[in-house]
């Protein structure tokens, strides 16, 4: 019998194959749209809109093993992969239940591009599994939710999720993209559809947009139907560097999740500081659920400061390691203002309400040295 192999060893080579000498040790780039094919052959034909680029083959076998999974597909971005992963599940007269606390854009083609088609989407509180069941209808045909979220890094265990998906005959699809295969793998808890942005830790250098859709063979050989009419194949170059980011997925997500939490100690004993969004804090809502399902505690922590937007702005223009930019996951340090950013629909008042009052700062923490990501958050809250 083989040797079940670990993390690291899978991230890294995937089924490891012994190399013929002369071999090159990295997977070349194969930059080309199209390749010959066998005269008279009634094989498929490789083209790389259809996703058979050797490239874009790879990374789905890489990232399939990763979430114990049959089979995945990467696409062109974490939206494309949300996108097609709801449309092989849905028909036009379908009902979508999903989750209130989803990223923005995900909201949008929910409510403004799924209604268009006839989908119904019904958004309710992730945390209570009650109101799942009530908002079942005998149209209902899945049920959606990320987790963990942003910026709260609420922890939703999708257990009661599952049962309920299971009896009623529902598909669950989860975003885990703030996870990573090495925090949580959402299929052993459940789910039928996994679901990254890629671009933020599977690639993890926020030099690539691209998605990835996880689950089984049958589901997968939907979506990937649909990718190939849609035309939303992941770009060889793109993909090589996903597989080459993927190499580095279990220490990269290790070492954030060790100084995440030092960063998010550290916050919570800041006299400038009203609250720390952090599963790994004791003080968090959902540590004892982060405890028991996640594997890591993650990347991602949420400060509110006590000085409001205002002090949020100062805080921002004092920074001079971590920078003032949008998305996740990559090596570099990033910190973002949610109210600017992904709840700017949203009045202040209703920020609030959802938990994220203004002068709340969401750290994508990255591969720098904690003792200098804590001293760059030191000298900019000594400005406040
Ligand atoms: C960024 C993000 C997306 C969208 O991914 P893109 O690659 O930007 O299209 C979807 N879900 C979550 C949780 C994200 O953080």
């Amino acid at each position: 019998m083989k040797r079940r192999l670990g993390f690291s060893t899978r991230a890294v080579h995937g089924d490891p194959e012994v190399l013929p000498d002369w071999s090159p040790v990295v997977t070349p780039l194969y930059q080309s749209s199209t390749f010959t094919n066998p005269i008279g052959s009634t094989q498929e034909v490789l083209y790389t809109r259809y996703g058979n680029n050797p490239n874009q083959v790879l990374i789905a076998k890489r990232l399939a093993l990763l979430e114990g999974a049959e089979a995945a597909l990467f696409v062109a971005s974490g939206m494309g992969a949300t996108a097609l992963a709801h449309l092989a599940m849905l028909r036009p007269g379908d009902h979508l239940i999903s989750s209130e606390w989803v990223y923005g854009t995900t909201h949008k083609l929910f409510e403004g591009e799924f209604g268009r088609l006839g989908i119904d989407v019904s958004f309710v509180d992730p945390l209570e599994p009650r109101l799942w069941k009530r908002a079942l209808r005998k149209t209902t045909r899945a049920i959606f939710v990320e987790t963990p979220t942003n910026p709260l890094l609420r922890v939703i265990d999708l257990e009661p999720i599952a049962a309920l998906c299971k009896t009623e005959g529902l598909a669950l699809l989860v975003d885990s993209t703030f996870a990573t295969p090495i925090n949580f793998r959402p299929l052993e808890h459940g789910a039928d559809l996994v679901i990254h942005s890629a671009t933020k830790y599977l690639n993890g250098h926020a030099d690539v947009i691209a998605g990835a859709v996880v689950g089984s063979e049958a589901v997968i050989e939907e979506v990937r139907k649909l990718m190939r009419v849609w035309g939303q194949a992941i770009d060889p170059m793109a993909a090589w560097l996903v597989e080459r980011g993927m190499k580095t997925l279990v220490v990269r997500v290790e070492r954030q999740n060790q100084t995440a939490l030092a960063v998010a100690e550290w916050c919570s004993r800041q006299a400038q500081v009203a609250k720390v969004h952090y599963p790994g804090l004791p003080s968090h809502q959902d540590h004892e659920v982060a405890k028991r399902i996640l594997n890591g505690f993650g990347g991602m922590v949420g400060v509110e400061l006590k000085g409001g937007a205002r002090a949020a702005e100062r805080f921002l223009r004092a920074l001079t390691i971590a920078a003032h930019a949008p998305s996740l996951g990559g090596v570099e340090t990033l910190v973002s203002e949610p109210r600017l950013t992904s709840h700017a629909a949203l009045t202040p008042e209703e920020r609030a309400r959802a938990g994220i009052p203004d002068g709340f700062l969401r750290f994508s923490i990255g591969l720098e040295d904690a003792d200098d990501i804590i001293a760059d958050f030191a000298q900019a809250l000594a400005q406040l």
